[in-house]
């Protein structure tokens, strides 16, 4: 059916796009295809497909057009591009977007290896980069300078969960001439519209909610019409692909992504408040729930039928870091791990400060995330009063611990 078709509604999209559909007899799904080589009948239909994107297994096939086709759907996007992990999504776009001499303006929340590529390859090749107050708001043209290039959002921030006045923020950059380039991971293809806010090319770590049940790395670039082509261009280039058998996971997870997500948020609505009861908790950091900080302008720009399950929690001063980590180490429902956005929930200590130029001050405490998956709430609930149970069982002061420097 080839659906692109924004009058309806994302779930049916979600369900129908880059499939044949009816009038085509057949498996419901795409096949699953393993190629490197294609072949031809003869000259004539090897020169006819030249230019195409059907010539060679790196330029994708059957299945991965299919994936990219229900992604443009999903986020009303022109153009997609598939890479082999989310921050290859990111360096390959931000790579297409700026040269030797240019300016980028760096979200101070983003995702840590973003920060260490533009801090590394990025001032290797003469791209400098300043770093900006996720809050900044239309104050980002006082760091607008004439080669600013490229505006990076990413809301809500990494860790803190800060969200960003992104059409503010876009109408600046547009006006300076800079494109807008965001990390949508957290908002998913279907939790705003994103190109309506003024995003120019939206990416998503597909590793997250799209692939969905933690068996996949996938990184996915959706852009507007004007820069589709200069994206392309250069993952062209760099020679960047996916298999086929990974396309299938995310098209299998971006068809039940509607779902999914709704019982992410409703469940993790349930967790923050709980969280909220907790004496120790000074501040919960989940947007989508009322009077948390960001909640009005989440409200403005983001679907509230589709919240994710990823949160923070920030603890009183007299909490330790020993006492955070028998919290974690009492729950036996949430997994120690990075990442997130599959079927199952999570808990990590974090500490932002360790990635912050701007306001690093801000976040001294001991601080959690967590991602709330698809178990039933009571289970979950209980499994962290445990947690909070040792926390309070843990007052002998300890020997400080580091905490893990990478942070997914
Ligand atoms: C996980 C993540 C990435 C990177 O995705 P990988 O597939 O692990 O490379 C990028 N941005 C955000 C916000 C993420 O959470």
């Amino acid at each position: 059916m080839n659906l692109v078709e924004p009058a309806l509604q994302t779930a049916t999209r979600l369900t129908h796009a880059g499939r044949k559909g009816k009038v085509h007899p057949g498996p419901v799904n795409p096949p699953i295809v393993r190629a490197s080589t294609m072949l031809f009948p003869d000259v004539a239909a090897l020169n006819n497909a030249c230019g195409t994107r059907r010539v060679y297994g790196r330029h994708g096939n059957e299945t991965t057009h299919a994936l990219e086709q229900a992604l443009c759907s999903a986020e009303n996007a022109a153009g997609c591009m598939l890479t082999p992990s989310g921050l290859s999504a990111i360096t390959t776009t931000l790579l297409a977007l700026l040269q030797p001499g240019d300016h980028l303006l760096m979200v101070d929340t983003t995702y840590d290896p973003t920060r260490l590529f533009c801090d590394g390859l990025l001032k290797q090749i003469g791209v400098t980069t300043t770093y900006y107050d996720p809050l900044i708001g239309r104050g980002i043209a006082a760091l607008m300078q004439k080669n600013t290039r490229v505006v990076f959002v990413e809301s809500p921030g990494s860790l803190t969960f800060e969200i960003q006045d992104i059409p503010a923020i876009a109408a600046v950059a547009h006006a300076g001439g800079a494109v807008v380039v965001s990390d949508s991971t957290w908002a998913t293809p279907i939790g705003w519209d994103s190109f309506d806010l003024g995003i120019d090319v939206s990416i998503h770590a597909a590793t997250k909610y799209i692939v969905g049940h933690s068996d996949a790395l996938m990184g996915v670039i959706l852009t507007n019409e004007a820069l589709h082509e200069r994206v392309r261009n250069t993952y062209r280039q760099l020679g960047i692909t996916i298999g086929g058998d990974d396309a299938a996971l995310a098209l299998r997870g971006l068809r039940t992504l509607a779902a999914r997500l709704a019982v992410h948020r409703d469940s993790a609505q349930v967790v923050a408040r709980w969280l909220q009861q907790q004496p120790e908790v000074a501040e919960v950091l989940y947007p989508p729930l009322e009077g948390c900080a960001g909640h009005e302008l989440w409200k403005r720009d983001f679907k509230p039928e589709y919240a994710c399950g990823l949160m923070g929690a920030v603890f009183r001063a007299d909490i330790t870091e020993q006492q955070v980590a028998a919290l974690i180490d009492r729950t036996r429902l949430f997994g120690i791990g990075f990442s997130w956005g599959g079927y199952e929930s999570l808990i990590l200590p974090t500490k932002p400060s360790a990635y912050r130029s701007v306001n690093a001050g801000q976040w001294q405490t001991p601080m959690l995330r967590l991602h709330v998956g698809l178990e039933a709430t009571e289970d979950l609930l209980a499994d962290l009063a445990q947690g909070f149970d040792a926390l309070r069982k843990t007052s002998e002061p300890q020997p400080a611990r580091n905490y893990l420097k990478a942070v997914v």
